[in-house]
């Protein structure tokens, strides 16, 4: 991480210390008996790209960044999202698996710790419809890996131009 992101991430800290998340949050994502972030079986969806994303993508499958975008790429209201598969899977998504999770993006690498989700502990319950792995045992997320992936998903939709 740069200076000036790094920066960035500690100012996001600071302003959202002492959350009612800091205590850690029980968490266990259920892959492979789930995947529903990443099917259709919530409807359309949108899974927003930086440049810098599209070229890992693009390098991880050995193709040009034109070809990929050309065929993966979509834009809505002047942001880059990935395409999706007539079922509202994302174009990624495989008989349950994703085929390019080395360099997916960071929103599934930070989902659900998404800021709209994680604003009180009653949205994060309520998170539980649409994640089965919300508060599914007691394995527990720490507040400190909370706020990582919070700060993360902010910094990746500021440098997006997505707040
Ligand atoms: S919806 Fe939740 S439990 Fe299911 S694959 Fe996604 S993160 Fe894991």
């Amino acid at each position: 991480m740069d200076d000036k992101s790094d920066q960035a991430a500690r100012l996001l800290r600071d302003k959202r210390g002492g959350h009612w998340y800091d205590n850690g949050v029980r968490f266990r994502c259920i892959h492979p008996l789930c995947s529903d972030c990443c099917s259709g079986r919530r409807g359309p969806g949108y899974v927003w790209l930086g440049e810098g994303e599209m070229r890992a993508i693009a390098d991880h499958l050995g193709i040009k960044l034109d070809a990929f975008t050309r065929r993966f790429v979509r834009t809505v209201d002047g942001n880059y999202s990935l395409v999706e598969k007539h079922n509202n899977d994302c174009v990624f998504l495989e008989e349950g698996k994703c085929t390019i999770y080395p360099v997916r993006p960071v929103q599934c690498r930070t989902y659900p710790f998404w800021p709209e989700v994680m604003t009180s502990r009653q949205r994060w319950q309520r998170e539980s419809r649409a994640c089965p792995g919300v508060e599914v045992d007691e394995t527990m997320v720490s507040g400190a890996q909370v706020e990582a992936q919070l700060s993360a998903e902010e910094l990746s939709r500021a440098s997006e131009g997505r707040v």
